[in-house]
């Protein structure tokens, strides 16, 4: 079987979590083992190395697992954006909607320099919400965003549409 199948089989279905409805893609077996959490990771290395980024940005908190691997492999730096409240600094937040309520998300003023170029990085690609709000934090840095990277895209939900004209590149699909 081929990596990218290997990494597919390893991705759990969790029936109505966390609510009644949501088939929730569990990646937990697939980080456990070690030799698919490389192969996931060195498909996010491979699209990002001809990039060229100056930085990673990963989302909170699954973002991060992946999102740090890819910069330490590639020398770059790591930058979070974390929910509301978790970042001591001064920073930009933006505010979003969730299937029930809103949720927000911040990154540090300082942690992207204008024209930076970064790629950013989380889990999984849903109704594009919370990418979404992360390219809208991310423009008020003035950062040159290369690309968007998932490992999973729920493609029913559309999200890549919310998500305007930045290139998005998912390694598998559903
Ligand atoms: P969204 O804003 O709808 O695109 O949701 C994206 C975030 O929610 C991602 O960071 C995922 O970690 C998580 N998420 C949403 N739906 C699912 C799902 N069905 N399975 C696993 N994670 C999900």
């Amino acid at each position: 079987m081929e990596t990218i199948e290997k990494i597919r089989a390893a991705i759990r279905d969790v029936p109505d979590f966390p609510k009644p409805g949501i088939l929730f893609k569990d990646l937990t077996p697939l980080m456990a083992d070690g030799s698919l959490l490389r192969g996931a990771i060195g498909l996010f290395v491979d699209a990002c190395r001809e990039l060229r980024p100056d930085k990673i940005v990963g989302i909170e908190a699954r973002g991060f697992i992946f999102g740090s691997a890819v910069a330490t492999a590639l020398g770059c730096g790591f930058v979070p954006i974390r929910k509301k409240g978790k970042l001591p600094w001064k920073t930009h937040g933006k505010a979003y909607a969730l299937e029930y309520g809103q949720a927000e998300i911040e990154i540090h003023q300082d942690a992207v320099t204008e024209g930076a170029r970064v790629v950013l990085i989380d889990d999984l690609l849903a109704t594009g919400g919370t990418a979404c709000a992360a390219i809208e934090l991310l423009r008020e840095t003035g950062a040159d965003l290369l690309e968007v990277q998932f490992l999973v895209e729920l493609d029913f939900l559309e999200g890549r549409i919310v998500l305007g004209d930045v290139p998005v590149r998912s390694f598998l699909h559903y």
